[in-house]
C-alpha cells in the first residue's frame, strides 16, 4: 500500500473540506468513509461569512451559494407575543469580509461538492464505505486500519464525527456534558416568512418551548423549512415523535390546522463537550471529533471547517520541510472552540429559554439595545460570525 502524506477519516464536511484542502495544496490525499454514501438527514446548514472565505479558497463557493439561500439578517423574537423583539444584519460587516451575509445550504450538499473535486484530482483517492477500526502510530508513520486493510500516511486527521473512533483509539477524553433535553427538527413546507413576517433565520424565545425557523433550500431547490425545538426534559423520544405531538408543536409556533405536515423529524442529543487534546503525535483532531455543542447560532460546523483549513496550511509546511508547529493547531483551536463556540452556543440557549420574566425582560432589553447601537451590533456579529479572532 503506497504511503499517503494525510489520510482523512471521515466524509463529512470537516473531513471533505480537510482532504480537498489538502489536495489542492499538492499534498497526497486518502479520504476514507465508514458509509457508502453521504448522509443526507437534516443537519447543520448556516455557514458564517469566514467559512464562505474558505470556501471560495477552496474554489466552491459559487456553487454552494447557488444551492443555498442567502440570508442577511437573524432575529430574536418573543414567541408568546409573536413580537420582534431585534434584528441583527450582517451589512455591518461590510469592510470586514467579502462575505457580509450567510449561507443556509444543507451540509451534505457541501461534502458531495467536495468529494466531487478531491475524484477528479490525482493526487486524491476517496473511498466509501471503509470504516477505520484503529490506528496506531510511531514516530515516523501512521498506519490506519479499516477491518482487514491497512493504510500508511505522513499524518491522519480525524475528522470522523462526535463518536470519533479515531480520538477514541487515541485514548483522549471528551470532556463536557449532555443537556437533559433533546433537540427536535421539524421540516415543512409551511412558509413562516409569509406567515409570521420573519427572516430566513429567526430566533423564538419562550419559557415553556423556544423554537428557532431557518429556511433551507433543499435539494429540489424549492425551499423548506426546519422548526427546532427542544424537548421537556421527560418527555419519551416515541412521545416527542408522535404525530399529536408533532402537529400540537407546530400549531404553537401559529401554524393552522390544514397546514401542519411535515416532511421529516429528527431528535438528537445535544452535548458541550471538548477533546482534551486535539493532536496526538502524528494524527490530529478536527470538527465534532474533537468538539460538540448545541446548534444555536450555527457555530459548531463552522468552527470544524475552520480548523481543517488551518491544519491544511500547518501540514503542508511541514511536509514541505518549511518552518511550521504543529503543536499551534492544538494550542490555536482547542481555546478558539471553547472561547467563541462552547460559551457563545450557552449563552444562546440561555437566551431563548431564560424563565424568570425580570430576567427575560432583562435580556429582551439588552439585545435591542445592542441592535440599536452600531457599536455594539457589529461587536455582537464579529463574535456570532467567528470573525473576532481573540
Ligand atoms: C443528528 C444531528 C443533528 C444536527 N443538527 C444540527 C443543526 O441543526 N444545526 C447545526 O449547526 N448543527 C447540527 N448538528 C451538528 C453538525 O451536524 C456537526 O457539527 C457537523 O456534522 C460536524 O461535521 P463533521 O464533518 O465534523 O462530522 P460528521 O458530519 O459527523 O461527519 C463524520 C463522518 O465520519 C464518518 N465516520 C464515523 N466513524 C467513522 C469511521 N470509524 N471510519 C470512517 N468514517 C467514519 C461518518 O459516517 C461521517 O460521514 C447536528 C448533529 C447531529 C448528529
Amino acid at each position: 500500500m503506497q504511503r499517503r502524506n494525510v489520510i482523512v477519516v471521515g466524509a463529512g464536511p470537516v473531513g471533505t473540506v480537510a482532504a480537498l484542502a489538502c489536495a489542492r495544496r499538492g499534498l497526497s490525499v486518502t479520504l476514507l468513509e465508514a458509509q457508502a454514501r453521504i448522509d443526507d438527514s437534516p443537519r447543520a446548514s448556516t455557514t458564517q461569512p469566514p467559512t464562505l472565505e474558505i470556501l471560495a479558497e477552496l474554489g466552491l463557493v459559487d456553487e454552494y451559494i447557488r444551492v443555498g439561500l442567502t440570508a442577511r439578517t437573524f432575529e430574536f423574537w418573543d414567541r408568546p407575543t409573536l413580537e420582534r423583539i431585534a434584528v441583527f444584519d450582517f451589512e455591518r460587516l461590510h469592510g470586514e469580509t467579502d462575505f457580509p451575509f450567510v449561507v443556509q445550504t444543507e451540509q451534505h450538499k457541501l461534502a458531495n461538492m467536495a468529494i466531487a473535486r478531491l475524484r477528479s484530482m490525482p493526487n486524491a483517492e476517496v473511498l466509501l464505505g471503509t470504516p477505520v477500526t484503529a490506528i496506531e502510530q510511531d514516530e515516523d508513520l501512521v498506519t490506519v486500519m479499516a477491518g482487514e486493510r491497512r493504510f500508511t500516511a505522513d499524518y491522519v486527521v480525524g475528522a470522523d464525527g462526535g463518536r470519533s473512533t479515531v480520538r477514541k483509539s487515541l485514548g483522549i477524553e471528551f470532556e463536557g456534558y449532555t443537556w437533559p433535553e433533546r433537540f427536535l427538527v421539524i421540516t415543512t413546507k409551511f412558509d413562516f416568512a409569509a406567515a409570521l413576517g420573519c427572516c430566513f433565520r429567526s430566533y423564538m424565545a419562550d419559557p415553556s418551548e423556544w423554537t428557532n425557523l431557518f429556511k433551507v433550500a433543499g435539494d429540489d431547490l424549492k425551499g423548506r423549512w426546519r422548526a427546532v425545538f427542544n424537548t421537556r426534559e421527560d418527555e419519551s423520544d416515541e412521545e416527542a415523535l408522535s404525530d399529536a405531538a408533532v402537529r400540537a408543536r407546530l400549531a404553537r409556533i401559529y401554524v393552522p390546522e390544514p397546514a401542519r405536515d411535515y416532511l421529516h423529524l429528527n431528535l438528537y442529543n445535544v452535548h458541550q463537550r471538548v477533546a482534551r487534546h486535539f493532536r496526538k503525535g502524528r494524527v490530529f483532531l478536527c470538527g465534532d471529533a474533537a468538539h460538540v455543542n448545541n446548534p444555536i447560532g450555527g457555530l459548531g460546523l463552522n468552527s470544524g471547517i475552520h480548523e481543517a483549513w488551518h491544519l491544511s496550511a500547518l501540514l503542508n509546511r511541514a511536509l514541505r520541510g518549511e518552518n511550521a508547529d504543529l503543536d499551534d493547531y492544538e494550542n490555536i483551536r482547542r481555546p478558539l472552540n471553547i472561547k467563541y463556540v462552547q460559551e457563545q452556543t450557552v449563552a444562546n440557549k440561555k437566551r431563548l429559554e431564560e424563565r424568570e420574566p425580570a430576567q427575560r425582560a432583562k435580556r429582551f432589553a439588552e439585545l435591542r439595545a445592542m441592535a440599536d447601537d452600531p457599536r455594539r451590533h457589529k461587536a455582537f456579529l464579529m463574535r456570532a460570525a467567528l470573525l473576532e479572532r481573540s
